[in-house]
């Protein structure tokens, strides 16, 4: 005997049920998982301040969590907030760079803000030998971008897209910079390392050829040549 609409009432009860069932079990599960999240964090070396914002958990929790985990309470400072640190060296910009790249991926995945930190530092340590971003410096790479210091460009030199500020005179990513600090940009040839002076952007070669050829220019402009 055919029962299939009789049962229904039944059968939708049951699934109210339990979706009552699921939404009061979920509210517990999301505060394990923050705290779980916020624990790796502190391992991590996290700052308080970060751990509440990305965790949503409160201060007190969140500072309780450091003397049984790490034996002191939370590291003092503050999450930066220009970009002055990591303009110092091109190896820090190249650092931020891998950093942003694992941020893009990650952030596509839904994971939740702490989970997406704690994926992307912990890939950042398996790929650099010497990893010179802090958790909290890694956090900031993308705010960089979001309050519009730095923006996605493209190298004049190898078309490769980076971040880093915008600059008046030509893109050059950081890896190029960090080439072109000891060849000439014209050539490509080895330049020799001087410690101290302005450092050179051509070799002597290409600088004497560029001074022929605007001597040039400028005799023809003088005699009346276009
Ligand atoms: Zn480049
Ligand atoms: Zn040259």
């Amino acid at each position: 005997m055919y029962t299939g609409i009789s049962d229904q009432p039944v059968a939708l009860g049951a699934e109210r049920d339990r979706d009552t069932n699921i939404a009061g079990n979920i509210e517990p599960l999301n505060q394990a998982r923050n705290t779980l999240e916020a624990v790796h964090l502190v391992h991590m070396g996290a700052r308080a301040a970060l751990v509440c914002q990305l965790t949503g958990l409160t201060k007190k929790v969140v500072g309780g969590l450091y003397p049984p985990l790490t034996g002191m309470p939370s590291p003092p400072g503050q999450v930066p907030f220009t970009d002055t640190w990591y303009l110092k060296s091109n190896q820090r910009l190249l650092h931020a760079n891998v950093v942003w790249h694992l941020f893009q991926h990650l952030e596509q995945t839904g994971r939740s803000a702490a989970s997406v930190l704690i994926h992307v530092y912990e890939a950042y340590l398996e790929i650099v030998d010497a990893p010179l971003l802090t958790l909290t410096r890694a956090f900031f790479v993308p705010r960089l971008v979001s309050i519009n210091a730095w923006c996605e460009q493209a190298c004049d030199h190898c078309d490769i897209s980076y971040i880093g500020p915008l600059s008046h005179d030509g893109s050059i990513c950081p890896a190029c910079a960090e080439y072109f600090n000891h060849r000439c940009r014209s050539c490509g040839t080895a330049m020799e390392y001087h410690r101290a002076g302005r450092r050179k952007a051509v070799c002597s070669g290409c600088y004497k050829k560029q001074s022929r050829i605007r001597k040039h220019l400028k005799t023809r402009v003088t005699n009346g040549f276009p």
